[in-house]
C-alpha cells in the first residue's frame, strides 16, 4: 500500500555545525560531510556556505571554517530521543578522531572549558523539536545562540524562516 512503510516513521531534521581551524580545513568540513552520510545513512538535505571565523573563548592566528548541515532522518515513531541523540553524537565523536581530533575536553581551574584548535569539531545544534539534558548531551546546543559562526550558517538553511 502507498505511503505504508513512512506512516510508521517519523522525519527528523537533524542540524550539525562542522568547525576546523588545523590542516586542510575545507577538506575536514567536506571529509567529515562524507563520512556523516555514510553514517547516519543518508546524504544531507542542506549545507550552508563555509565561511571564516576568528576563534571563539580562545587566542590563535588559525581562523576557522564554520559551516552548517542538515539531514532529514526517519525514525521510527515513538524513538527514544535521547538514545538516538546520544547514538548520533557518537557516530560525531567517532568521524572527529577519523580525521584526527584528539585528546579530551579540558577545563581550568574555575570549571570552564578551555578551546583549542582542532582539525574538526562537530556538534548537534538541533534535532528536531527534542530537549536533551544528560551528561553527555545538551539539545538545542547550550551556546549556539551566542555563537555568530553558528547562527549566521544556521539561518542560511533553517526550515522555519
Ligand atoms: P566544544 O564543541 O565545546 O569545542 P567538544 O567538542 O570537546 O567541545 O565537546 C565537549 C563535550 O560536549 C563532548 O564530549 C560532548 O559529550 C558534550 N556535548 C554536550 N552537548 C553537546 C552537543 N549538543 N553537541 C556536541 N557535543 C555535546
Ligand atoms: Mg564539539
Amino acid at each position: 500500500m502507498r505511503g505504508r512503510v513512512s506512516d510508521d516513521r517519523d522525519k527528523v531534521e537533524l542540524y550539525l555545525s562542522l568547525g576546523s581551524n588545523q590542516g586542510d580545513r575545507r577538506k575536514n568540513i567536506e571529509d567529515a560531510i562524507s563520512l556523516l552520510n555514510i553514517d547516519l545513512g543518508t546524504p544531507f538535505k542542506r549545507v550552508s556556505s563555509l565561511i571564516e571565523t576568528e576563534p571563539w573563548g580562545f587566542e590563535s592566528d588559525d581562523k576557522f571554517i564554520n559551516a552548517v548541515v542538515m539531514y532529514e532522518l526517519e525514525l521510527p515513531k515513538g524513538y527514544n530521543p535521547e538514545a538516538e541523540g546520544l547514538m548520533i553524537l557518537e557516530i560525531c565523536k567517532d568521524i572527529e578522531r577519523k580525521l584526527g581530533r584528539t585528546g579530551t575536553p579540558q577545563y581550568d581551574e574555575k570549571g570552564d572549558r578551555i578551546y583549542t584548535s582542532r582539525p574538526i569539531d562537530i556538534d548537534i545544534l538541533l534535532f528536531g523539536d527534542n530537549k536533551i539534558d544528560c551528561e553527555e548531551l545538551t539539545v538545542p546546543h547550550k551556546l549556539m545562540y551566542e555563537r555568530e559562526f553558528v547562527m549566521e550558517p544556521l539561518k542560511e538553511i533553517s526550515s522555519d524562516k
